[in-house]
C-alpha cells in the first residue's frame, strides 16, 4: 500500500529562525498520526505547510500524488484535505447549519439549497450537535464550537483531517467524548493527521508519532515506543 501523505524535505524559516526542518514523514490510509514536541517545536507551521496556509521554502507534500506544497489552499480543501485550528475558528454571527454549509460549497460538486441543509443537519448530528442548527456559532459553549469546526471540515468529505489542538481546553468529561468522536471518524476509515498536547488522547487515538523539536524531526514510530523513547521524554522535559 502506497502512503496517503508523504512529507519529504519539508522546510521553513522565518527570517533567521528556521521552523521546519527537512521533515519527514508518511501517513498510511486510515492511520491515525500524531505530530507532537514541545512548545514552539514547528507542529503548527508545519499544519500550515501541509494544508497550504503557507507555502514552504523547500520539500513536498505528496497527497495521492500531488504536490500540497504547490496548490493553493482552496484547492488543497477540494483534493480532500480538511483542517481545524488551535483556535477555533466558526463564523460567530452565523447560525450552525450555516457554518456547515459554508464548507458543503467546497465540495468538488458544492451542495446547495435543500440537499445543502439536510447534509449539514446530518453532520451536525453526526458530531454531537443535533437540535442546534439554527442557534447562532457565537452562542455554542467552546466544546460545541469544537464540533461545529469539525462539522465543518467533514463537510468537504476529506479524505485527510487536520486536527491542531482539537482536543486542548476540554474539561475531562468532554474529552473522553472528543476522544471518542475522534476515534468514531478512524474507524469509518478517515486518515487523521493531528497535533495534540494531551497524552491521553495520543495514547488512545494515534497509532504513530512523529516528534518535532526546534523543527527537526527527533523521533518516529509506534505511539508506545515513541513516547518511551529517552530523546522525546528530555525535549519534553526541555533538558
Ligand atoms: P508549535 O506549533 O510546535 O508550538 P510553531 O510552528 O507555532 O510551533 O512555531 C515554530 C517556531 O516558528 C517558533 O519559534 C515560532 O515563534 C516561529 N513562528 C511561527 N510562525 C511564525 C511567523 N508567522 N513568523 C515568525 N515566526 C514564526
Amino acid at each position: 500500500m502506497s502512503p496517503l501523505l508523504r512529507v519529504s524535505g519539508l522546510s521553513k524559516r522565518f527570517g533567521g529562525l528556521v521552523a521546519v526542518n527537512d521533515l519527514h514523514f508518511d501517513v498510511m490510509p486510515g492511520e491515525v498520526v500524531g505530530l507532537l514536541g514541545p512548545n514552539g517545536s514547528g507542529k503548527t507551521t508545519a499544519m500550515n505547510l501541509i494544508s497550504g496556509a503557507l507555502r514552504a521554502d523547500a520539500g513536498q507534500v505528496l497527497f495521492d500524488g500531488v504536490d500540497l506544497a504547490r496548490e493553493r489552499p482552496h484547492r488543497i480543501a477540494r483534493l480532500g484535505v480538511a483542517r481545524t485550528f488551535q483556535l477555533v475558528r466558526v463564523l460567530a454571527s452565523m447560525n450552525c447549519r450555516e457554518n456547515v454549509e459554508a464548507g458543503l460549497a467546497f465540495r468538488p460538486h458544492g451542495l446547495h439549497g435543500r440537499a445543502a441543509h439536510s447534509e449539514a443537519e446530518r453532520l451536525l448530528a453526526r458530531v454531537g450537535l443535533a437540535g442546534r442548527e439554527t442557534l447562532a456559532a457565537a452562542e455554542l459553549t467552546y466544546i460545541d464550537q469544537k464540533r461545529l469546526e469539525l462539522a465543518r471540515a467533514l463537510a468537504l468529505q476529506p479524505r485527510l483531517l487536520l486536527l491542531d489542538e482539537w482536543l486542548a481546553g476540554l474539561n475531562p468529561t468532554e474529552l473522553r467524548t472528543g476522544i471518542a468522536l475522534v476515534r468514531s471518524l478512524r474507524d469509518e476509515g478517515l486518515t487523521v493527521v493531528l497535533v495534540e498536547h494531551v497524552m491521553d488522547a495520543v495514547h488512545s487515538l494515534c497509532d504513530r508519532c512523529v516528534v518535532m523539536s526546534a523543527g527537526v524531526r527527533i523521533a518516529a514510530g509506534p505511539t508506545r515506543e515513541v513516547l518511551a523513547d529517552p530523546h522525546v521524554v528530555k525535549a519534553y522535559l526541555g533538558e
